[in-house]
């Protein structure tokens, strides 16, 4: 077993990295480290457990640690904010971790696979250049903004076939995007936010990073070009994104576009990783379908839901896609890329 410690294990998508690592056949959790505000109380005591099901026993007992404190874990999974982990992420890989981030601190970093196990798991290639240039006997990787995931998810089987050259993205994402407590009640029932900082910019670069091309100690990003608007709705989780595109194959019909998403398989797929959905990408065919409620935990939470594949006036198709953000959105992408990882020998 790879011994496993999670960063930010208290917080929302450190929760969901618990869950998904207890009983893992690869990873054991060895450590739960958070701030200093939690730091040396017991799990159970200082985490507001808040996913399903009930905290796990293996892990209720552990003694919380801070940053500052040795771990012997191999692999780290990174739940921590932004800041938080641009200070430490680079530190745990210089002493020989591998750290697997949810932050965006080293995203969009030049040497820093942004990765998505079905998309581009030929963007590993960039670990070596990574610890070459930086002199770090462990390395990054990371994986994109929860509201990247199933814009990119669903783009790829279509850009490989067709060729998407414009996107327009309209988002309803969910309050546990924002973490826990998040936005404020206040703010959120009865009530639509058009604004979630850096999130449209953030969609818009990681997308074309993930779908572009990685040679030569260089990432070359897709030249698609991507209009993200971001909107904060009252749901708990799942975010549901309505997306028009442009193709630059022009012979392409509906129902290309819905076998090339029905079919679409990657390489988790065909090694099987324990936390790969069987189907990454679930088409739906009801006029009313995907719903939040209804369809974020389809394959464990790990697929992206697509539905409402229909012509679009202005570009060419459009639809509705909709991923669980805290599950394929965050902790789970996290969990398959380390998997990714062990299945390449970059790790275990
Ligand atoms: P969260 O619920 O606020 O949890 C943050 C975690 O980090 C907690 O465990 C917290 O520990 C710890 N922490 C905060 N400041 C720290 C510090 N200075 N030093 C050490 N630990 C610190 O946030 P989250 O939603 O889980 O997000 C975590 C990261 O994942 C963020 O970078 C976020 O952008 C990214 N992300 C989130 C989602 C999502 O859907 N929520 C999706 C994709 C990516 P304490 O409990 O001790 O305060």
């Amino acid at each position: 077993m790879i011994k496993a410690g999670i960063l930010g294990a208290t917080g929302t998508v450190g929760q969901q990295l618990v869950r998904m690592l207890t009983d893992h056949p690869q990873f054991e959790i060895v450590d739960v480290m958070a701030s200093e505000r939690s730091a040396g109380g017991v799990y159970r005591d200082v985490c507001r457990w808040a996913v399903s099901p009930d905290i796990p026993m293996t892990v209720a007992g552990l003694r919380v640690k801070g940053l500052s404190e040795r771990t012997e874990a191999t692999v780290l999974f990174s739940g921590l904010p932004t800041e938080a982990a641009r200070e430490c992420e680079g530190a745990y890989a210089a002493a020989g971790h591998v750290v697997s981030s949810n932050a965006s601190a080293y995203r969009m970093a030049a040497d820093v696979p942004l990765l998505i196990p079905e998309v581009n798991p030929e963007h590993v290639a960039a670990i070596e250049g990574q610890q070459r240039e930086r002199g770090w006997r462990g390395f990054i990787v990371t994986n994109p903004n929860c509201t990247t995931i199933g814009l990119a998810m669903s783009l790829k089987p279509l850009d490989d076939r067709f060729g998407v050259t414009r996107v327009s993205m309209v988002s309803m994402q969910a309050i546990s995007g924002a973490g826990y407590p998040g936005v404020p009640a206040l703010d959120a029932i009865d009530n639509v936010v058009p604004y979630i900082g850096g999130e449209e910019e953030k969609v818009q670069s990681e997308t074309q990073k993930i779908l572009g091309a990685y040679g030569d100690l260089a990432f070359y990003p897709s030249a698609m070009a991507i209009s993200a608007q971001c909107n904060r709705v009252p749901t708990i989780d799942g975010h549901m994104e309505c997306v028009s595109l442009e193709l630059r194959d022009r012979t392409a019909t509906l129902e290309d576009l819905r076998a090339a998403l029905a079919g679409f398989r990657g390489v988790p797929q065909e090694l099987g990783l324990h936390s790969a959905p069987e189907r990454p990408i679930v088409v739906r065919d009801e006029p009313d379908r995907p719903q939040p409620r209804r369809d974020r935990d389809t394959e464990a939470g790990m697929a992206a839901v697509v539905g409402r594949l229909r012509p679009c006036p202005v570009l060419d198709y459009k639809y509705v896609v909709l991923s669980h953000n805290t599950i394929r959105g965050a902790a789970g992408c996290a969990v398959l890329n380390a998997e990714l990882l062990v299945a390449r020998g970059y790790l275990g």
